[in-house]
């Protein structure tokens, strides 16, 4: 649209402003045909390491080139938006992105607010968080915002990884920043953290066996030989992130909406019904995950780290008719009363 490049630095810089204004952390900008592992992202679908995540699979050609979402795009805007905060102290761990309220919408309004100020350039824009047909982590390498790291997330160098991502595809020409250098070096705490081995090699994450994946994504039962390794995991898993060098100096989001919900303990959720379920999660992620998941989730967690005083909540649970919270919590149960 526009290829005076004196006119589209000064867009750019324009842009960056109004993004940190809308509390974005981070910006950057990549060229519309970036370098997206092709090689890797193919193999990892063709060994099935998306799992049950059918619509990573589904239509990869038009994930890899960006511009048949989008045949005016000349390049790709990417933001970075903090998440971090300390997690509260309590039985059954929430990954810090789900402590409280759900970003999708939140993101993709300050997205919006974006692209009208492209749309003032005549742009054509399409704003997506994390549903769209957009490879996020290799995108927000190449838009410079850091490096796509061992644990497969992008690392900024000053605000580390708790990040959302948010892309811009757009036909407004803006100039294009680069990936930095990879700053992992040696290091390799985020692969020996790992509770189930998911960080497969570096760079490689099978999510079949993340329990990001297990205990967010995952419909049925969870696999038994995952069960102990989920510890306290009740939603999500930080613990690749928490270990890495480079989220060492992590600020506290400014997001209000953020802000950590407050949870009762574990054996009262266990006897919650639909409607406890859905007034206490409305409008967090947890919500998708629905009831019987979660009910799945407080039992591993239980049988894991409970005691003696879990069992009657448990046992009651062991009585639900739905087969899978009822097997989850026998399992509780069995593990409580091995531990003595
Ligand atoms: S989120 Fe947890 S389970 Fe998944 S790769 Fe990181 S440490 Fe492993
Ligand atoms: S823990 Fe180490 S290897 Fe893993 S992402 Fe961080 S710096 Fe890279």
């Amino acid at each position: 649209m526009e290829s005076d490049p004196t006119v589209a630095e000064a867009r750019k810089q324009a842009l960056r402003a109004q993004a940190l204004e809308l509390g974005f952390s981070v910006m950057g900008v990549a060229p519309v045909q970036p370098e997206l592992r092709r090689a890797y992202f193919l193999q990892w679908l063709a060994e099935g390491q998306h799992a049950e995540m059918a619509w990573m699979a589904r239509d990869p050609e038009r994930r890899l080139d960006p511009q048949q979402v989008l045949p005016e795009a000349r390049c790709i805007i990417a933001c970075g938006f903090n998440y971090y905060q300390p997690e509260p102290r309590r039985r059954g761990r929430i990954a810090k992105y789900a402590l409280g309220k759900d970003y999708h919408n939140l993101i993709l309004k300050r997205l919006k607010q974006l692209c009208t100020t492209l749309r003032g350039w005549d742009g054509i824009n399409r704003p997506y968080v994390d549903t769209g047909p957009l490879l996020e982590k290799p995108i927000g390498a190449a838009a410079g915002l850091g490096w796509q790291s061992k644990n497969t997330l992008v690392i900024n160098p000053q605000q580390g990884q708790y990040l959302f991502l948010g892309m811009i595809l757009t036909s407004v020409e803006l100039p294009e920043d680069s990936a930095p250098r990879d700053r992992c070096g040696s290091c390799t705490r985020c692969i020996d953290i790992c509770p189930t081995q998911a960080i497969t090699a570096p760079y490689q994450l099978d999510a079949r066996r993340c329990i990001a994946y297990l205990t967010i994504e995952h419909q049925g039962s969870i696999p038994l030989e995952f069960r102990r390794a989920i510890g306290d995991h009740l939603f999500g898993c930080d613990e690749c992130l928490d270990v890495c060098p480079w989220n060492r100096w992590a600020q506290a989001t400014r997001e209000e909406k953020f802000a950590a919900r407050t949870y009762p303990d574990l054996r009262e959720m266990l006897d919650w019904t639909h409607d406890d379920f859905h007034a206490a999660t409305a409008g967090t992620p947890i919500r998708r995950l629905k009831l019987p998941r979660w009910k799945r989730n407080i039992c591993v967690v239980l049988g894991n780290t409970g005691d003696a005083h879990d069992l009657p909540a448990l046992e009651r649970a062991a009585a639900d008719p739905d087969p899978m919270i009822a097997e989850h919590a026998h399992w509780a149960i069995q593990e409580i009363r091995n531990r003595g």
